[in-house]
């Protein structure tokens, strides 16, 4: 219940608005969800101020009808009461490593602070899983597979799109010329209503699967609905726990036009720019050779095979990186459709290693 009282003095008119419905409480609570919005109401119609990330210690002041009065670097606010525990949750949506006759081994990888760029992340709480080949195969090459989107909370943070503050040079999801964008989109729907994220990852495991069969071993990114590591902490991991780095994505078009790799734009500033100007053909001979391996397992391609797209993953990379997008919301992504492209991928990865 809210009281809204009108006071008028001098002209001047004034609505306040008495929360009466939120009786002082003082207790600590713990955010117990992949990451809760702070709002400026006890309603989701209203602002969101802030994001807390999971595992977050509150003082909240009061609560009332599924809201809590909670203040977050200095800010305060209401947040669902719903995500609130009275115990300290664990950090992060545990990753459960998939069991695979190949591993010897598995580890979970953190953002360390000290890799070069981990400061430009701003979700930062997940855990990749390393698995270790433990094989007769073992080749001694180390993939990142990195199903797109899914951190929850990813699409309302901001990080920089180049490590040097400039701007972006071409469209996309976020517009050239800016110098900010969604830390982690949410992605897109399929024309069928199937999120992008669960697609990716269902792909992703299918590949993980795939390298581990033929000797690598393999960096997940994620290995479940959510991951609280956005596309600045997934790069910066990647650059130092693998040889290379494939991002699994679809296209948000709806004409099944076919897969194609992001390539680097050519734009003489962007490529000047570190760390793009020394990596920038390695992405491009990754790019090339996925999209070969793709096409030799039968999957369509769009026209040349790659689009040119200033993308914050390839801005932070410093191995063989790329963001591929196997075709678009009107594109098959059946079992056998991902286990096609699987296939492509896998060959792809083999022939840009040489193997
Ligand atoms: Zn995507």
């Amino acid at each position: 219940m809210k009281i809204k009282t009108t006071i008028r003095i001098m002209g001047l008119s004034l609505a306040i608005s008495c929360a009466g419905a939120f009786p002082a409480l003082a207790d600590t609570v713990y955010v117990n969800a992949s990451s809760l919005n702070l709002r400026s109401g006890p309603s989701t119609e209203t602002q969101i101020l802030d994001v807390i990330p999971r595992g977050a210690k509150l003082e909240r002041e009061s609560s009332a009808d599924g809201w809590s009065v909670v203040t977050v670097n200095g800010t305060k606010g209401y947040v669902s009461s719903e995500y609130l525990t009275m115990k300290a949750p664990a950090a992060s949506e545990p990753q459960t490593p998939a069991e695979s006759p190949y591993v010897d081994r598995t580890w979970e990888v953190s953002l360390d602070p000290d890799y070069r760029y981990a400061s430009f992340a701003k979700i930062t709480g997940g855990k990749a899983v390393y698995y270790h080949n433990g094989s007769a195969k073992r080749n001694g090459k180390v993939v990142c597979v990195n199903a797109g989107h899914g951190t929850k909370g990813g699409g309302s943070v901001k990080t920089l799109c180049h490590p040097d503050g400039s701007a972006k040079v071409t469209g996309g999801t976020t517009a050239a010329g800016a110098t900010t964008a969604a830390a982690v989109s949410s992605g897109m729907t399929f024309a069928d209503g199937t999120a992008e994220s669960k697609v990716t990852l269902a792909l992703a495991k299918i590949l993980r699967d795939k390298l581990l069969a033929a000797g690598y071993d393999v960096l997940m990114i994620r290995e479940g609905s959510d991951v609280q590591l956005d596309n600045i902490a997934r790069t910066v991991i990647a650059n130092n726990n693998a040889d290379c780095h494939i991002a699994l994505h679809w296209d948000s078009t709806e004409r099944d036009k076919g897969a194609f790799y992001m390539s680097v734009p050519s734009n003489k500033n962007y490529r000047a720019m570190e760390p793009v100007a020394s990596y920038w053909k390695s992405h491009h001979a990754l790019g090339d050779s996925l999209i070969a391996g793709l096409k030799n397992a039968g999957v369509k391609i769009f026209s040349s095979g790659s689009m040119e797209m200033d993308l914050t993953q390839t801005s932070y990379s410093t191995i063989p990186s790329v963001d591929i997008e196997l075709g678009d919301k009107t594109s098959p992504h059946t079992d056998a459709a991902l286990e096609k492209i699987g296939n492509g991928l896998l060959d792809g990865v083999n022939r840009f290693f040489g193997f």
